[in-house]
């Protein structure tokens, strides 16, 4: 008998972070061999603990989540979130124009599903964090991607986003702090960003999931801010700033002169409503979250974890014969690549798949990230920092091997 057929949308989706890699590490590990696995940036999985103050606010309102809400999301945590956007600069922001979601991931679908005509253009950067250019192609958007290069510290650059325009573009992404770069943008280079929409009436829609995770002093500009009255989706969440992926919290953002985009919202309600509304339970840890100090803070800090994995990660490279790094400056991950000069014929799937297979670790190639011809990885700063630093001397060992061959 033929087999059911998947829809045709999906021929140009891919979502390696969770792909053929990772599936072959599960029948490794279930054939009894321990994977070191740097592949997700969940980090709960890795001894980090949601606040305690999250936790008691859905166990106290436990009883209060048992019907269907409202399909923005609890009152409660929309004002939150608006009074979150308005003290960092945003335009416009009020209740009804505040999503909850369940996480960021169904709010980057609902909010392209809500602007897109068939054949039309999104402004992705590349790498990307690949549900960008998944969402774009199952609502009918093609992928134009702008180049974050390691030699200008994967910064992109507002001329080339500028070329990239034709009729069709509709909006303009960008993820800062970037995953899976680590970049963080300056405040100039976001203006030179905000004037280019401007100039083209874009939407700017702006991933900021990572915008408390920041090393080294390194400041973070919301765009919003920079944005004014031009119409520009933020989005935030509890999963990474908050260390409760599980809960599946994200929230977006819509500012600007609110009859710029009346209509747009509009459609972002109605769509929300189809789906009826986001998990209640855990939209109570939303407001006690926003109202408090980060406490991820104490872990980018000298002497926190996170601070500690990012001087293993850059130690690691700094001690490789092949490897090159732009220091990440923000968010969860290392993106290094291995140098031209150093290995010329490199494939980064042939070597994440020897890496894994060979060496038990697992990490995401670079091309994963919608970059052509990557001779990138990337790894979480998650693990333990004494584990890091025995990953780094088995990818040495591969790209020993590699060269040998
Ligand atoms: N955006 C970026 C840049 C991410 O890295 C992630 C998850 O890794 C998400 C969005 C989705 O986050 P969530 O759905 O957990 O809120």
């Amino acid at each position: 008998m033929a087999s059911i057929k998947p829809s045709a949308h999906l021929a140009d989706v891919r979502y390696e972070i969770r792909g053929a890699l990772t599936r072959r590490s599960r029948d490794l590990e279930a054939a009894g061999l321990p994977i070191i696995k740097l592949n997700i940036g969940n980090p709960g999985r890795y001894g980090f603990e949601t606040p305690a103050h999250l936790r008691e606010a859905i166990a106290r309102h436990l009883h209060d989540s048992e019907a269907y809400g409202h399909e923005q999301g609890l009152e409660q945590a929309r004002e939150a979130i608006a009074a979150q956007q308005r003290a960092r600069g945003a335009r416009g922001v009020e209740v009804e124009r505040i999503f909850v979601g369940n996480g960021v991931s169904e709010l980057i679908d609902l909010s392209l599903r809500a602007l897109l005509q068939p054949g039309d253009e999104v402004l992705l950067p590349s790498p990307d964090y690949p549900l960008w250019s998944a969402a774009t192609i199952l609502n009918g958007g093609k992928p134009r991607y702008y180049r974050c290069l390691a030699e200008n510290q994967h910064l992109p650059d507002p001329d080339e986003i500028e070329a990239l325009i034709t009729p069709r573009t509709r909006a303009l992404v960008l993820i800062n702090p970037n995953n899976p770069t680590g970049a963080v943008y300056p405040r100039q280079l976001l203006e030179r960003i905000v004037a280019v929409a401007a100039r083209h009436r874009l939407l700017l829609l702006s991933d900021e999931i990572y915008d408390e995770i920041l090393y080294d002093d390194t400041p973070f500009q919301p765009l919003a801010e920079i944005a004014g009255d031009l119409p520009c989706i933020s989005f935030g969440g509890l999963s990474k700033v908050h260390r409760a992926c599980g809960y599946r919290v994200g929230w977006l953002s819509l500012s600007g002169a609110p009859e710029r985009s009346a209509e747009y919202r509009d459609a972002l309600q109605l769509l929300a409503a189809l789906r009826l509304c986001a998990n209640v339970t855990a939209q109570w840890a939303v407001a006690p979250a926003l109202e408090s100090m980060p406490t991820i803070n104490a872990l980018t800090q000298p002497g926190g974890r996170l601070h500690q994995a990012r001087s293993e990660v850059l130690k690691g490279v700094a001690a490789s014969a092949y490897l090159d790094l732009a220091a990440p400056a923000g968010a969860l991950y290392a993106f290094p690549h291995v140098r031209a000069d150093r290995l010329e014929h490199f494939d980064d799937n042939v070597f994440a798949l020897r890496l894994l297979e060979e060496e038990s670790v697992l990490v995401v190639p670079g091309s994963s990230f919608n970059v052509p011809h990557s001779r990138h990885m990337r790894l979480t700063l998650l693990p333990p920092p004494e584990q890091l630093r025995e990953v780094f001397t088995r990818i040495e060992r591969v790209l020993e091997r590699m060269s040998a061959e």
